[in-house]
């Protein structure tokens, strides 16, 4: 029972920098649709647009024919204004690490689960979330060491977690592919 209590807390894949993520890794793992979280994975929670570097990041996935999709659980205004500048496909309110919203979504949209990679900055929720959803799953290094104050006591959990993982050896980077 608390084996597969903590199993589901183990990404697939792990990377300190996101854009250390490339399309050659993307096509290892035969992904091509791809779910990220917005705050402190693409940019800082405090960024109301993307930033020039994310914008770019993106761009290159699009113009792959990787579909990208921000699936956040902020609310629609922040999700809304950040993801129409970058002309992607957008999820609010996803109440992450519960499965329900995005499995919803996953299923209306006819995706084979074997084609998505969920990319998150958080343990707690992203990285469950997307073990629920039988999804791969990619975790990076938090955008800026602060965070809103809802995220704070994740934070501190994720921290003591991420560092076990590290010493274990469980986190293994998606270049190794
Ligand atoms: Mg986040």
């Amino acid at each position: 029972m608390i084996f597969k209590m903590l199993k589901k807390l183990i990404p697939s894949y792990y990377l300190a920098d996101i854009y250390a993520l490339t399309i050659k890794d993307l096509k290892a793992l035969e992904v091509d649709i791809l779910f990220f979280d917005l705050d402190n994975t693409l940019d800082p929670f405090y960024n109301k647009v993307p930033s020039l570097e994310t914008t770019t990041f993106i761009q290159n996935f699009l113009a792959n024919d990787i579909k990208v999709f921000v699936l956040s659980n902020n609310h629609q205004k922040r999700i809304k204004t950040y993801c129409e500048s970058l002309h992607i496909p957008y999820l609010f309110h996803c109440y992450k690490p519960f499965k329900h919203k995005i499995n919803k979504f996953i299923i209306h949209n006819g995706f084979s689960r074997a084609n998505i990679l969920l990319v998150g900055d958080q343990i707690l929720t992203d990285i469950i979330c997307a073990n629920s959803l039988k999804i791969k799953s990619l975790l990076v290094e938090p955008y800026v060491k602060t965070d809103l104050k809802k995220t704070m006591i994740n934070r501190f959990i994720d921290k003591k977690i991420r560092k076990k993982m590290k010493e274990k050896g469980l986190l293994k980077s998606i270049n190794e592919n």
